[in-house]
């Protein structure tokens, strides 16, 4: 066990976390990022990344994350692989433990945790992740050019999601498990107006199908009533859209969470409601969720620290 002393801990390595740990090592913070159980984040489950800005030819999740850790530790990042299993916010320097029971004494931290996109739980999902399955338009979308492809969820990010591959796919289908959709009403009207996006409501998915790559879905219509009714959907894309969880089940209670779960941060900056402690990227934001995004912020957040630190001298 190992007793480490810095000026800030950065819990979590997307875009954000990495980002942080980029800036706070030029400011001579030298800061020590935990990597967690998904080193990279929620990028280096998708594909491709054509989105991100200075990489014309695009790249993957995989080496966009590798790219930015290894400008981090080329200033000096201390960048670890474990989870961050306690945190002591009650004072500071604050007293945070790593599951291998090392202790880090941090002047200040960011929270970079980010958010996992949630699954139907069927086995399949896994099986065609990357080959089929997606859990961001935004990010999979262009794939699927002129093809056939199904958003499950009836929110205001599956009907955002639809909208999105409508315009890039010939057929859109959104599996909606409800007789109604719950987004706002000005996403429903837009959902229900678009010609090539149909909606099947009442349905829901059982399976999905293919070989080494998707090529439909086994669905249910009206599941346990008279009018029960079992097909098959033939598809390219399977997208889901069923909401995200933020990964704040470490700080319940210590930070302020909104009710989703998110961690609330003050007016424009990163800071939470304990002083010396930042959020950044997904962990703190529904509603953007881009790689981009989570990057911008976890630079926000390494200013907002350095700018704590030196408040204090
Ligand atoms: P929501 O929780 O609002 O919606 C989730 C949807 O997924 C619901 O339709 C739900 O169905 C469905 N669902 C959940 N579990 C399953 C399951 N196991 N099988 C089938 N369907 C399932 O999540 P969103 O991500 O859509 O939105 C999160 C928040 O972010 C919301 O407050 C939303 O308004 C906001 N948001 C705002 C946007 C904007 O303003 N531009 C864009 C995107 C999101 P059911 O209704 O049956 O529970």
């Amino acid at each position: 066990m190992s007793q480490t002393k810095t000026k800030c801990l950065i819990i979590g390595s997307g875009p954000a976390g990495y980002t942080a740990a980029l800036y706070t090592s030029r400011a001579n913070l030298e800061p020590v990022l935990y990597e967690g159980h998904q080193p990279g984040g929620q990028l280096t489950i998708t594909t491709e990344v054509e989105n991100f800005p200075g990489y014309p030819d695009g790249t993957t999740g995989t080496q966009l994350m590798e790219d930015i850790r290894r400008q981090a530790i080329r200033f000096g990042a201390d960048v670890r692989s474990g989870l961050i299993t306690k945190v002591d916010f009650s004072k500071r320097p604050f007293i945070v433990t790593d599951d291998s029971g090392n202790e880090i004494e941090a002047e200040t931290v960011i929270i970079s945790t980010g958010a996992t996109a949630r699954f139907l739980g069927l086995p399949d999902e896994e099986k065609y992740m990357g080959m089929g399955v997606s859990a961001c338009a935004t990010c999979d979308g262009f794939f699927y050019r002129k093809k056939r492809v199904a958003v499950v969820g009836g929110g205001d990010t599956a009907c955002e999601e639809a909208l999105y591959l409508s315009n890039i796919a010939q057929d859109v289908f959104l599996i909606v498990r409800k007789d109604y959709l719950r987004a706002s009403k000005v996403m429903q009207r837009r959902v229900l107006e678009k010609p090539n996006i149909k909606v099947l409501f009442n349905t829901q998915t059982q399976g999905l199908y293919g070989d080494e790559f998707l090529q439909g879905a086994h669905l249910v219509e009206n599941i346990g009533t008279t009018k029960e009714q079992h097909f098959d959907l033939e598809l390219d894309g399977f997208f889901l859209a069923i909401g995200h969880t933020p990964n704040t089940s470490l700080f319940k209670g210590v930070i302020d969470l909104d009710e989703q779960g998110y961690i609330v941060t003050k007016g424009q900056s990163t800071a939470t409601n304990i002083e010396g402690v930042f959020a950044a990227g997904d962990v703190a934001d529904p509603n953007y969720r881009q790689a981009i995004t989570a990057a911008g912020s976890g630079c926000k957040a390494a200013l907002d620290a350095e700018r704590f630190l030196t408040s204090l001298e």
